[in-house]
């Protein structure tokens, strides 16, 4: 077996662990393979293990891996997933060639990616990014203008606003790390009970991956446990 092959099956398998551990079904969480840095080959061997979902952060670097595992693997769907920052002038090639956006933070990204989805494509699935850390992250809606950002996402033909994702703090404490998890989960039923149809939670890495799903995580984005450690240029 590839190491890529048996890094998934662990992280199979602590999610595995979590979903008893929290009384969930496997079934609930999907497991986000993030293969940003690493080339397209090691994204072959992992479809090859049966991954079908893949994160990537970096636009030109996405456009052209996608490519090339087309070529390499052309007989297999996978789900590519953006979850890096959005520059505003980005975001045609977003709208055309991922199925998912989970770091929409502002309204005036959201419009152009609805007004850039191509029309023979589905809605592109959304999710909003929150900023639960306070001034120690930048990134993300804060939580007082979420409901009001949400509703007009919502509006937006070509999208389908599906929930919420964050990044909290690094912490290797378990009991910090549920905390965090738990506010974003705390954020998302309350826009549930306003009536809005979301059914995911983004949240939960390498480091945190546990404590997410024990949160209620719906989507775990995972990259170095599956790929090994990142090495920037
Ligand atoms: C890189 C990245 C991940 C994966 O991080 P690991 O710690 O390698 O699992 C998940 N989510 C986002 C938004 C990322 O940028």
């Amino acid at each position: 077996m590839s190491i890529i092959a048996a890094n998934l099956q662990a992280v199979e398998a602590t999610i595995h662990a979590a979903c008893a551990l929290a009384g969930r079904s496997k079934s609930e969480v999907l497991l986000l393979a993030v293969s940003k840095t690493f080339p397209a080959e090691a994204v072959v061997e992992a479809i090859a293990a049966g991954q079908r979902a893949f994160g990537e952060n970096y636009l030109q670097e996405a456009l052209d891996k996608m490519e090339a595992v087309a070529r390499l693997q052309p007989d297999v769907p996978v789900d590519w997933h953006f979850i890096g920052p959005i520059q505003s002038n980005k975001t045609r090639p977003i709208a055309a060639s991922f199925q998912w956006v989970h770091t929409v933070e502002r309204l005036k990204i959201a419009q152009r990616l609805s007004e850039q989805r191509p029309p023979e494509l589905a809605p592109l699935d959304i999710c909003l990014q929150v900023n639960i850390s306070g001034e120690a992250t930048k990134s993300g809606a804060h939580a007082a203008e979420l409901p009001e950002l949400a509703r007009q996402v919502m509006a937006l033909p070509n999208l389908r606003l599906r929930g919420l994702m964050a990044i909290p703090e690094a912490s290797t404490d378990p009991a910090q790390q549920r905390a965090a998890f738990a506010r974003l989960r705390a954020l998302f039923e309350s826009l549930r009970l306003g009536g809005l149809p979301l059914d995911t939670l983004s949240m939960g890495m390498s480091g945190d991956l546990p404590a997410a799903v024990l949160e209620g995580a719906t989507i775990v984005r995972v990259g170095s446990a599956i790929f090994g450690a990142r090495h920037y240029e």
